[in-house]
């Protein structure tokens, strides 16, 4: 069963009421929580926000992700807490917990496939699912689905969720601090996707609860190597490539590189955005080359759709101004693709004047 549950303006429809998905939280269960690969501050602050107000619920609850968190999110309360999948879980074997468990719930992603190493377990189990996301489109692959694209971060929607099913009792600091540095995160600081003044009550709540936003910024933002800012300068430096007659630009990184600047994971988060700071700019692309693919991280400005670009040409997908991709051959076969189609898009990326 596929069901847009909160259509926009987080009305159920008629199937399932509020009352249906606030009786199901009510029942103390194991519970087992999903987030994507390469996991970003939304992806890791809703599955910990969430596991927080569940296990004050009376829930077991177990987290889950294909692989590590980067480095700036390791100080979110209860990181240590989560299994990931392609490391030592302390001890807890991870196909035992698809057994064991009675729900899953599966946050901030649309397409199973971004479960990476983790999608074979989940294929195989049977369990009841619920998908809580902000992706414009999913695709279906859990039972039901708490969907609503006009939010910034899934972290927004599962306080305004436990707001609506009145559990606002059980959310504590730790639980405030981890969604809040979902929203600040998947917003670029509150620079995008925010531009609604019902995030900011959103945000005022947190705080009232304990979050303290001073403090997310200087973990996330204030907390890098000395290796990291030397890379990011020479990223700008010698590898960014201004294409002003498509508005775009882009940056690649080999292996090489970042292993010439002891690159560590997570390091080149944020890169992608500096080009869009050029007057003009309203596309740019961020390659890293990976043992067996590049990646492709896609910024855009306004109306210009970073996740169509790259679910055509680069087998990705996303939200309108962030998206990714990834492309199997060399780091210039994936460069010589992107310029070469830059052309097909020259009316959309100058549509915005
Ligand atoms: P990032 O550039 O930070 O890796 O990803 C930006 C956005 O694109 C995120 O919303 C993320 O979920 C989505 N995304 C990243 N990689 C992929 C991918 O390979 N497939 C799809 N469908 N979405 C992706
Ligand atoms: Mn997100």
């Amino acid at each position: 069963m596929q069901k847009e549950l909160f259509n926009g303006n987080l009305n159920l429809n008629q199937e399932l009421g509020w009352q249906d998905i606030r009786t199901i939280f009510l029942n103390p269960c194991k519970v087992l929580i999903l987030t994507h690969k390469n996991p970003d501050g939304d992806a890791v602050g809703s599955a910990l926000g969430l596991m927080w107000i569940l296990q004050k619920l009376g829930h077991t609850v177990n987290v889950i992700m294909p692989d590590d968190s980067p480095l700036f999110l390791k100080w979110l309360p209860g990181h240590h807490e989560i299994c990931v999948h392609d490391r030592k879980s302390g001890g807890r074997i991870i196909p035992q917990l698809f057994t064991d468990c009675d729900l899953i719930i599966c946050s901030d992603f649309n397409a199973s496939e971004r479960l990476g190493s983790v999608e074979p377990l989940y294929r195989q189990c049977t369990k009841p699912s619920l998908l809580i996301d902000h992706h414009p489109v999913s695709e279906s692959f859990t039972k039901l689905q708490l969907v609503d694209s006009s939010k910034g971060s899934t972290s927004e929607l599962i306080f305004l969720l436990i707001e609506k099913l009145q559990f606002v009792e059980y959310a504590g600091i730790e639980a405030a601090t981890c969604l809040l540095a979902g929203i600040v995160t998947d917003t670029v600081g509150l620079q995008a996707s925010c531009s609604y003044p019902e995030i900011y009550e959103t945000i005022a709540a947190l705080m009232r609860l304990g979050a303290d936003k001073d403090r997310i910024y200087f973990e996330i933002y204030n907390m890098f190597s000395a290796d990291r800012m030397r890379l990011l300068g020479y990223s700008l430096d010698k590898n960014m490539k201004v294409l002003p007659e498509f508005r775009s630009a882009y940056i690649a990184l080999t292996i090489g590189e970042l292993n010439s600047y002891r690159h560590k994971k997570g390091d080149t988060e944020g890169f992608v955005n500096y080009p869009l700071a050029i007057a003009g700019i309203v596309f740019s692309v961020l390659f890293t080359e990976q043992s067996d693919h590049i990646k492709l991280s896609l910024r855009s400005r306004g109306s210009f759709p970073a996740n169509e670009f790259a679910q055509k040409y680069f087998n990705g997908g996303g939200h309108k101004n962030a998206a990714g991709g990834k492309f199997s051959g060399t780091m210039k076969e994936a460069i010589d693709r992107f310029e070469s189609v830059l052309e097909e898009y020259r009316e959309l990326l100058h549509a915005d004047q």
